[in-house]
């Protein structure tokens, strides 16, 4: 396998493009020795004033540079700033020093691991910020010690930046003139790291574990579509594949929909949104309608259940913004990384394998009928279609249910794909109801039983592994059967190689991050419909998820 390769490392890619230059290290400071001699009482006040200065002056620098930032970055920035203030993490910092009189470095240290401890309990997005509160800690001390800020090193020239695992705070300041492309040992593909690179548009690849064989100043050649670093590669012929790869780029840039094979075969492409603001920005982009709206994301603040009014309200603004178009609503996919708490069940052992999504109901059975009243009313004398699909559904009557529930109001029912169980029934499920969904991310996490949060499991957590692809080729092989929509809604649709075999397996359309409409467009103009069939068949004869990335950019000629 060509894995085995000596001079190659390998990773999960999660922003694409090809970058060439010299790596640099990203290092993490020394640890302060973890105990040191106790305080006297009288020297105790002037640590913890010291201390409360030194957060003061991280947090203002942070909050300082979230000015200057904008976007997602700007937020990172402004939560990281906040979290040096935090009042938990100071109380314990400060009890540390006044009653046990440990010094402020060591007090920040000690109070800091029982944070770590506290989120890696709490697991899934809460586990995610323990590199947040390190980074925390580690601009702190190095404040307390006078020494220069952590972080990306001062650089005077382009390079692939290599690091452990980096801070949002230091993704947040990344200058893409600067920084080719990110690789990172630990990180997932939702991670701050990824979340950031993606925005800056910089190639980046997560989760490389040989990264350490890679020295400061080595050329490499990183390319974010396939998850390979190349360690001295040729000069010319990396050079050449920046080249074609900013062509690729630009060609994305101007893309212009609406999507469809370069022999014409129509692919309807839409867009994933979370709110009214996020709606409105993707119909200024080349999303043909939305395909799916995230309303649990509506509702994470929310303590109880909004009534049926002030919900049609919050979906309201998702229709205007797509008059006389297809909308996709989710129904509330409450619970595991997405806590709602009037919904969701609280400290469940396995929160993913637990009460989510559509099985909220057999707690609350009232609240889907009110939140798809809601949708219908927001939808009232609407010219464009109104389609309405429940997450998480794993039985054939969970799907009838449903489909009654939405057919009653006047809606498109449909189901997600999200649990194996669906999938290899597509066919009985697809009979109930009017489309499905494939939710990609779940789909992977449950067939390849690897957390998708957990960033050590990111190679599992590939929609390229074999045994997921076979499902989806399954599903929408039952969806051509049967004449109904097979779309696909996951991260798998916004990787431009991907949407042209899900395109081959005859899925009828595609949805991602707005952002992502552009690049998958363009990659579509460029191939035939009967090359993403040959790419979909080959990848179904793959053994590993690299071999199938590796199958279908032959079959595409990518
Ligand atoms: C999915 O599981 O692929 C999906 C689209 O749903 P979410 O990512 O919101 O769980
Ligand atoms: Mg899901």
């Amino acid at each position: 396998m060509s894995t085995d390769a000596p001079n190659d490392t390998y990773g999960t890619p999660v922003v694409p493009g090809v970058a060439y230059g010299p790596a640099a290290w990203v290092r993490r400071p020394e640890t302060p020795p973890a105990s040191a001699p106790a305080l006297a009482e009288e020297e105790r006040d002037n640590a913890w004033s010291r201390f409360q200065e030194a957060a003061t002056v991280v947090s203002n620098r942070l909050s300082e540079r979230a000015k200057n930032t904008i976007g997602t970055a700007s937020d990172v920035l402004q939560m990281t700033a906040q979290m040096a203030l935090d009042k938990g993490w100071q109380r314990e910092v400060r009890k540390q020093i006044r009653k046990q009189g440990v010094p402020a470095v060591q007090a920040a240290m000690a109070a800091t691991d029982t944070f770590v401890e506290l989120f890696k309990q709490a697991g899934g997005l809460m586990a995610e910020r323990v590199t947040d509160i390190c980074d925390v800690r580690d601009r702190v001390i190095a404040e307390l010690e006078g020494l220069p800020e952590p972080g990306i090193p001062a650089l005077d020239h382009p390079v692939v930046l290599l690091a452990d695992d980096l801070a949002p705070a230091d993704t947040a300041g990344l200058d893409p003139e600067r920084i080719l492309g990110i690789a990172t040992i630990l990180g997932g593909p939702t991670s701050h790291t990824s979340i950031i690179a993606r925005q800056l548009g910089i190639p980046c690849i997560v989760a490389a574990r040989d990264l350490d064989i890679i020295e400061a100043g080595t050329p490499v050649q990183l390319d974010g579509r396939t998850g390979r670093i190349e360690l001295n590669p040729d000069a010319d012929a990396a050079q050449a594949a920046v080249a074609a790869d900013a062509k690729q780029r630009e060609l994305a840039k101007s893309w212009r929909g609406p999507g469809r094979t370069k022999d014409g075969e129509d692919v309807q492409l839409l867009a994933n949104i979370q709110d009214g603001e996020g709606a409105r920005k993707a119909a200024s982009s080349q999303a043909e309608g939305v395909g799916l709206f995230r309303t649990e994301l509506c509702f994470l603040n929310a303590t109880t259940e909004p009534s049926i009014d002030e919900q049609a309200d919050i979906y309201r603004p998702v229709f205007d913004a797509f008059r006389g178009k297809k909308v996709v609503v989710r129904t509330l996919d409450a619970g595991s990384d997405k806590p709602v708490a009037w919904a969701s069940v609280p400290d469940e052992e396995n929160p993913a394998l637990g009460v989510r999504g559509l099985r909220t109901s057999g707690i609350d059975p009232d609240q889907l009928p009110h939140q798809v009243d809601a949708i219908a009313k927001a939808a009232e004398g609407r010219d464009g279609a109104t389609w309405v699909m429940a997450p998480m559904v794993s039985t054939i009557s969970e799907a009838r249910w449903f489909a009654s529930l939405a057919r009653e109001r006047g809606l498109i029912a449909g189901i997600m794909v999200e649990v194996p169980a669906v999938a290899v029934m597509a066919e009985q499920f697809l009979a109930e109801v009017d489309f499905v969904s494939i939710g990609t991310n779940d789909l992977t996490q449950y067939t390849m039983a690897a957390d998708r949060m957990n960033p050590n499991l990111a190679t599992y957590t590939d929609p390229w592994q074999p045994g997921v692809l076979a499902l989806i080729a399954r599903t929408a092989e039952a969806g051509r059967k049967l004449g109904k929509p097979v779309g696909v809604c996951g991260e798998a649709a916004a990787d431009p190689l991907l949407a042209c075999v899900l395109h081959g397996f005859g899925i009828t359309s595609l949805s991602m991050a707005a952002s992502a409409i552009g690049a998958v467009g363009a990659q579509f103009s460029q191939v035939t419909g009967e090359q993403c069939r040959a790419a979909a068949e080959a990848v179904l004869s793959a053994g590993s998820a690299d071999d199938a990335r590796a199958a279908a950019r032959q079959a595409l000629g990518a």
